[in-house]
């Protein structure tokens, strides 16, 4: 199947169920993802701020850009004009930063943060004890510029379907803990963003809104860095 008939397939099945399918083009040429935009996709993610810089000057404005692999403090400002969701920031720091850059474009930047869900060392992300001291401070509370809209995690990279149930399970009572205590009364914190191509379809079951798929859109990524195809 070509790219535009993966996103025509994968867009019957989500949009029917509300869930949104996020894209995830790292590696892979301009080229293909106007394929996917042609198909109607506008949803995109990246995981390195360079590339997603570049291709972001070269496609089309209307794309929406999540930001999903782990940030570096000093790489916010390239991303913070135009970026619509950053889906992994672990640390409160990062989120400083992220209101800094967001505060200085004027604008709100919609994030989610990142847990720690899966059983191996490593994956970035927060433990739960530090989600929770995050929520609970000051600082936080003092970013204004910055607009949590959920949690995203990654599960194990597992053939225990069992495994990879129980810990998109745990996400899923977390981000409904989460959202009592801290944004009962903000609408927004809405997004719970887990899958990707191996896991999605227990993701969804497990109650995920937002999926990350690369290569079930894509194919298989050969290269790690795009400019070497
Ligand atoms: C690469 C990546 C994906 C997509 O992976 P596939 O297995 O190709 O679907 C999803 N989420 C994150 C955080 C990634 O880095």
């Amino acid at each position: 199947m070509s790219i535009a008939d993966n996103i025509r397939a994968l867009k019957n099945e989500t949009d029917a169920i509300n869930v949104a399918l996020l894209a995830v083009s790292k590696t892979k040429p301009v080229e293909d993802i106007m394929e996917a935009y042609d198909a109607g996709q506008r949803l995109f993610g990246e995981n390195n701020v360079q590339e997603l810089v570049e291709k972001y000057e070269q496609l089309p404005k209307d794309i929406e850009w999540h930001l999903i692999g782990h940030l570096q403090s000093n790489k916010v400002k390239y991303i913070a004009p135009f970026i619509s969701m950053i889906e992994a920031v672990d640390s409160l720091k990062l989120l400083q930063e992220i209101n800094k850059h967001a505060l200085k474009n004027d604008r709100v930047i919609d994030c989610l943060l990142q847990v720690y869900i899966a059983d191996e060392e490593t994956k970035f992300g927060l433990q739960y004890d530090e989600l929770i001291e995050l929520l609970h401070s000051e600082e936080f509370s003092a970013l204004k510029n910055i607009r949590i809209r959920g949690l995203m995690g990654i599960a194990t990279n597992t053939d225990s379907e069992k495994q990879i149930k129980e810990e998109f399970y745990e996400l899923r009572t977390l981000f409904d803990g989460v959202k009592l205590s801290y944004f009962r009364k903000e609408e927004s914190f809405n997004v719970l963003s887990m899958g990707m191509s191996s896991d999605y379809k227990i993701a969804i079951e497990q109650g995920s809104n937002l999926i990350r798929l690369g290569s079930t859109v894509f194919g298989t990524r050969v290269v790690k860095h795009w400019k070497n195809n």
